[in-house]
């Protein structure tokens, strides 16, 4: 085969496939540079999930009349001088990629107005190639409107997923970029109906709420720590690293790491240390598969970071990762080790409520301990905690003396628990047992819910899904990724 050089269109395509992989892509972008214009309100608004149509407008610095076309070049930039520049990098942008990639894929409208300037600018572009320029009245600011993503890559254009799913990823970009940037106020647009706003009022916990609903945020703790090596061995104070955020407690929870967010010196950065340095934070608190969810902002000198290390700068590369990844861990660790609420014991009447720590004998806590194996006393009558049926291990061994036969079937006696003793229950809450290897203390709330999954999950094997409507609607707070995925599933 000859080598040939591309047609321009094409190049710029291909280009584009590098940065703008779907509508929130896009957004993105847009949104990174409204910010790095010092916009203090983004609005976006979608149809078809981005599809059809996504505008970003922002009431930030604007262009000068005198550069609109140029912003619309490659390698067109007003953000970086010199490749120094490139490592203390403290905007979002900075590789002047965004623009061209974005127009020359869509049929875009750009209409800007900078401050020291008495009218705006309207451009179109069709598939990268300006149709038309005019002055236009505009407030100051910029408004971007992107249609028909992709009209001229069939290609790309048979990847796009359905719209539910497109408008899913734009509504969770937004509220990650709002929660990282809780000052400037944003709002998100679908078909005309508001679904999202932000109160810009600089509280990140205010977009909490705004994000997961005042059940879920309230269960949430705020993180602050900074870091320097200055203190510590062979360490000169170069190395710094502030962490700030929000961190689940350890009863609020999720299955995946879809909820962890991080930024870097404020970018939005998928970083697979990060996530795992948070997780191992909660060792030991959340059950294996079990996951906390996190807004985490990380804060390193603007040279201690590579941010061009990838097309759509979703990775970093740190000068000092292990300083970082154990700054993050520590200040993790420490939050959420605080907050973490020590069930608490009911002291007897005289026992030292202010002094100094307690010193209790076991006889002293006023507990319930029973000294028996007979059957617990459910703490109420809600509870039904059948005390003894998961006590004992599989059907094939005999029960130690001093411990009766369960009276359950076969296949529900499939703990894989020893036999054990029940010593008593503490707290109305804790049941401890005694076992071959030692101690345990169970969680008989836990185990109950445990012992329904899993008679819920031998149910669903064996008759395939079954599912009863509710007799009333139970409302319920769903992250916009979750609603996205229930709507699938119903569809
Ligand atoms: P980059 O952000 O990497 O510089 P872009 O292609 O995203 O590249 O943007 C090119 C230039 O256009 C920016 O450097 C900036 O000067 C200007 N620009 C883009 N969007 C905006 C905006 N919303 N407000 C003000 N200026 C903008
Ligand atoms: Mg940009």
């Amino acid at each position: 085969m000859t080598i040939k050089i591309l047609p321009e269109a094409l190049a710029a395509q291909i280009a584009a496939g590098e940065v703008i992989e779907r509508p929130a892509s896009v957004v993105k972008e847009l949104i990174e540079n409204a910010i790095d214009a010092g916009a203090s309100e983004i609005r976006v608004e979608m149809r078809d999930g981005g599809k059809r149509l996504l505008r970003v407008s922002d009431n930030g610095s604007g262009i000068p009349s005198g550069e609109v076309e140029l912003a619309f070049s490659h390698h067109a930039t007003s953000k970086l001088n010199s490749v120094d520049d490139l490592f203390r990098i403290t905007t979002l942008g900075f590789r002047g990629e965004a623009l061209p990639s974005i127009a020359a894929v869509s049929q875009l409208a750009m209409l800007t107005r900078s401050a020291d300037e008495p009218a705006g600018v309207e451009l179109r572009l069709h598939g990268g190639r300006v149709t038309q320029r005019e002055a236009h009245a505009a407030p100051r600011g910029t408004v971007i409107t992107v249609e028909n993503l992709f009209y001229n890559v069939p290609a790309r254009l048979k990847f796009m997923k359905s719209s539910g799913s497109e408008s899913g990823h734009i509504n969770e970009l937004v509220s990650r970029y709002a929660l990282a940037y809780p000052a400037i106020r944003f709002s998100l647009t679908s078909e005309s109906r508001l679904v999202f706003q932000s109160p810009g009022s600089g509280s990140m916990a205010d977009v909490l709420v705004a994000v997961y609903g005042a059940d879920t945020a309230r269960q949430m703790v705020e993180v602050s720590a900074e870091r320097s090596d200055a203190g510590e061995p062979g360490g000169q104070g170069r190395a710094t690293a502030a962490v700030y955020g929000y961190l689940s407690n350890p009863a609020l929870n999720r299955a995946n790491r879809a909820h962890m967010v991080f930024f870097v010196n404020g970018r939005l950065v998928q970083d697979r240390s990060l996530t795992f340095s948070v997780v191992e934070a909660y060792h030991t608190l959340l059950q294996v598969g079990r996951f906390p969810l996190c807004v985490l902002k990380v804060s390193v000198p603007a040279d201690e970071v590579d941010v061009n290390v990838h097309p759509s700068k979703a990775e970093v590369k740190f000068r000092h990762p292990g300083f970082v990844f154990s700054a993050v861990q520590r200040a993790v660790r420490a939050t959420v080790i605080g907050q973490t609420p020590i069930p608490a014991l009911s002291l007897p009447d005289g026992a030292d409520r202010q002094g100094e720590a307690p010193r209790l004998s076991f006889g002293q806590l006023g507990l319930e301990v029973q000294r028996t194996a007979a059957p617990l006393s459910p703490p109420d009558a809600d509870d039904r905690l059948h005390g003894r049926e998961w006590l004992y291990p599989p059907a094939d061994r005999e029960p130690e003396s001093g411990t009766s036969r369960p009276d359950v079937p076969p296949d529900e006696r499939d703990a894989p628990l020893p036999i054990l003793r029940v010593l008593g229950q503490v707290a109305r809450t804790y049941i401890i047992a005694e076992g071959p290897e030692g101690i345990f203390l169970i969680d008989q709330h836990a185990a109950h819910e445990r012992i329904l999954y899993e008679k819920f999950r031998r149910e669903r094997q064996a008759l395939g899904a079954s599912a009863q409507s509710l007799l009333e609607p139970l409302a319920v707070d769903l992250t916009p990724r979750q609603a996205v995925r229930l709507a699938d599933r119903m569809a």
